[in-house]
Order: C-alpha cells, then sequence, then structure tokens
C-alpha cells in the first residue's frame, strides 16, 4: 500500500504535505507534487494536511491510474522536502474539476 497524490493538487500545490513526510518521498512537477509509492511508508501523516484534500490511500477504489501516474513522475521529477509559494490562484483552483486532462503538466518543478 502507499498513499497516492491526485487531481486536487493541479495547480494548487499547497506543498504543507513535503513538511511533514518523515521519509521525504514527494517529487515536484511544474504544477503538483508526487508521492514515490516505493519510498512512502505508509504513516498517513500527509493525508489531513493537504488543503487540497489530493492525498489519499491507494486502498480507495478508482486510483489505479494515480498510482500509475504518481510511479511514473516520482521517477522523472526532482525530490521536494521544502514548503515552497503555492501558485497566486491556487485557491481560485481548488475543486476545480477534471485537471488532469485540462491542466496537468509533464514538465519537472524546480525541487529543494
Ligand atoms: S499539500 Fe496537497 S495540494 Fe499541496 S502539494 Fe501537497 S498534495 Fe498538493
Ligand atoms: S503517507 Fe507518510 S510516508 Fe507516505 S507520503 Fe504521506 S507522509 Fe510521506
Amino acid at each position: 500500500m502507499t498513499y497516492v497524490v491526485t487531481d486536487n493538487c493541479i495547480r494548487c500545490k499547497y506543498m504543507d504535505c513535503v513538511e511533514v513526510c518523515p521519509v521525504d518521498c514527494f517529487y515536484e512537477g511544474e504544477n503538483m507534487l508526487v508521492i514515490n509509492p516505493n519510498e512512502c511508508i505508509d504513516c498517513g501523516v500527509c493525508e489531513p494536511e493537504c488543503p487540497a484534500e489530493a492525498i489519499f490511500p491507494d486502498t480507495e477504489s478508482g486510483l489505479e491510474a494515480w498510482l500509475e501516474l504518481n510511479t511514473k513522475y516520482s521517477a522523472e521529477w526532482p525530490n521536494i522536502t521544502v514548503k515552497g509559494e503555492a501558485p497566486a490562484d491556487a485557491d481560485e483552483m481548488k475543486g476545480v474539476e477534471n485537471k488532469l486532462e485540462l491542466y496537468f503538466s509533464p514538465n519537472p518543478g524546480s525541487g529543494s
């Protein structure tokens, strides 16, 4: 089992999650973060910290595609352990639907 980052993180990217993860397993894309499923120790600490409610345990149904996306991009994007600045329009983007189709960027973030 692992936790995964989903849709709601895209263009919200508040990054509260990176500060609490005991094993630093978050990776940064241009406009979302992902978790490395091989490094996550399933502690669950990050889940309630996410203001966008974007983090879920992969034991919930329907998250297979997100598990795949977290696995793929955590291998390509840089590690992030320090909270940066959220996008200026993060609050407006919170809860917007179909973000994966409309806004997902495969580009890496700058990491920290
Ligand atoms: S706290 Fe939530 S919205 Fe912010 S970066 Fe982490 S997963 Fe994304
Ligand atoms: S569940 Fe724990 S180990 Fe996994 S990403 Fe969240 S804080 Fe890190």
